[in-house]
């Protein structure tokens, strides 16, 4: 189960103008908990304007980095970023949570894959560590990242990318697409989106018939468009593994409540949790936005972290009862057949729900 423990931030690097990247020191003792698959994120916990202010913040360190980092780039008016690009500094602490999430690459010394990434600004931070960790665990791989910016200026890890281009000369492809800056190729100018992934692969920049993994991340309509551009060239969905920031359009509205679920809030519900084994009890009403903010209400720490249901960290099953979702942009639908549903976006249909954050 995912636990937030207090580290020291070793490392703070400006990486550009508006962005920085940071690193943690793991104690001895807390090794094995903080390791991490490559696309994985950290959720970070800080007390801010009053408020316990928790993000996502993916790990953009390699396997074989021997350190733990994270990148973020500071987005107007945002709470978090803003502190983190102009108050951290090496020395502080940080509530770090163990390593979450699904969007991963788990290299393989014996593979011989063709991979593809695409990314948009932020959203290389994960691509960094799968790029770098596939290259260097799987050396007879071929690595293609196609990475969207404003501006030279504006490009997160820059220089580390084009080391990599030098290390790994055969294997290692990298691409910039350039919104506001021209480039000597008119394709590479511009957003990266659907015509332009379909103009990439007709190009023959990659060759979607052969590519064993495509590697998305960063906002919603992105990736949005890139999967489309993808499934419109015959790809399998099922090589399509993507992780969103900030979903298409920004943060939308969540869905209303369906009828039984403002029903059920009128009458109250009953939840039983399920977590790290131990069984608790609380009682939603109406005016409780969720699961999570009823058993915030009520005093129990459900996990979670962007509470947009984004991340996954609130993941559950349902194993007695009905709910519904105000929003979801992770579970994918067979998840969602066998039952599992995010605790943040969660309205019981039922006067009794229990939910079992252990299920896996
Ligand atoms: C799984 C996951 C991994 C993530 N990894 C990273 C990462 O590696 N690096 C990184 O910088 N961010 C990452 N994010 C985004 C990050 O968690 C925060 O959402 C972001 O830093 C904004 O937080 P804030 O507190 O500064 O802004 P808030 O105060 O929460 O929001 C301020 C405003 O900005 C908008 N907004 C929120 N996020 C974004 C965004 N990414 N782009 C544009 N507008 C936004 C909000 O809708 C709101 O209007 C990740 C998100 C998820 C779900």
């Amino acid at each position: 189960m995912s636990k937030f423990h207090s580290l020291t931030v070793s490392d703070v690097r400006r990486e550009t103008p508006d962005a920085v990247s940071i690193s943690f020191e793991v104690p001895e003792a807390l090794r094995d908990d903080y390791r991490y698959t490559p696309g994985q994120y950290l959720t970070l916990r800080s007390d801010l304007e009053g408020e316990d202010t928790r993000r996502s913040y993916s790990i953009c360190s390699g396997l074989d980095d021997g350190e733990l980092r994270v990148a973020i780039k500071k987005v107007e008016g945002g709470l978090f970023s803003t502190f983190a690009n102009d108050n951290l500094t090496a020395g502080m602490t940080l509530e770090v949570m163990t390593p979450e999430g699904r969007f991963l690459a788990e290299p393989r010394a014996e593979v011989e894959g063709e991979y593809v990434a695409f990314a948009a600004g932020s959203g290389v931070t994960p691509i960094l560590s799968i790029v770098k960790s596939l290259l260097e665990r799987e050396p007879h791989s071929q690595v293609t990242f196609f990475y969207g910016n404003r501006s030279t200026g504006s490009i997160i890890f820059r220089t580390v990318l084009e080391d990599l281009k030098d290390q790994f000369l055969e294997r290692f492809r990298l691409i910039h697409v350039l919104s506001r800056e021209a480039q000597d190729v008119d394709l590479l100018h511009g957003r990266l989106d659907a015509e332009r992934v379909r103009k990439l692969a007709q190009v023959g920049l990659f060759d979607p018939a052969s590519v064993d993994a495509y590697f998305l991340c960063g906002p919603g309509d992105m990736i949005e468009q890139t999967k489309a551009a993808l499934g419109a060239l015959g790809v399998d969905p099922e090589k399509i593994r993507s992780e969103m920031f900030v979903p298409a359009g920004g943060s939308a509205p969540p869905r209303a409540a369906s009828l039984r679920a403002k029903e059920t809030a009128k009458q109250g519900a009953t939840i039983e949790t399920v977590l790290d084994g131990a069984r608790h009890s609380i009682e939603m009403v109406e005016g409780d936005e969720n699961v999570v903010a009823a058993a915030a209400r009520q005093g129990l720490e459900l996990p979670y972290s962007c509470k947009g249901g984004m991340c996954c960290t609130c993941r559950c099953k349902v194993v007695e009862g009905e709910a519904e979702m105000a929003t979801n942009y992770s579970l994918e639908p067979w998840e969602q057949e066998a039952g599992f549903i995010l605790a943040c976006q969660a309205r019981p249909l039922t006067g009794k729900l229990v939910l079992d954050f252990d299920e896996i």
